[in-house]
């Protein structure tokens, strides 16, 4: 599955099926699925929180026009990870996150 979604979309559809559902509820399930590394959470254009059920190491194209969220799988850069260790950091993962056009936006 390549579904990045809000927690208010989540909501939306949790409640259509179980009325009564939160959206605290949904809130605090979401950060123990990303706690139990079930889920990550993607920053998004716009700043909405977008959670990812695809837990494993990839990265992210964030179209800035419409906003879309792909998946990028490509190898960590291992420039990056030597700067951010030259810079006295400690990465634990890296996640990189390519802003601008979707092909759809860029042909329009
Ligand atoms: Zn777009
Ligand atoms: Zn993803």
């Amino acid at each position: 599955m390549n579904r990045h979604v809000t927690a208010e979309q989540i909501f939306g559809e949790v409640s259509a099926r179980m009325p009564g559902v939160s959206l605290p509820t949904v809130y605090a399930t979401l950060d123990l699925l990303e706690e139990f590394g079930l889920a990550r959470r993607v920053p998004s254009e716009g700043g909405a929180v977008v959670y990812d059920p695809r837990a494993d190491d990839h990265h992210h194209l964030v179209c800035r026009r419409c906003g879309a969220i792909a998946d990028l799988d490509a190898p960590v850069d291992a420039p990056l990870v030597a700067a951010a260790r030259d810079a006295g950091f400690s990465p634990d993962a890296s996640h990189v996150v390519v802003r601008g056009l979707c092909a759809d936006c860029a042909a329009a």
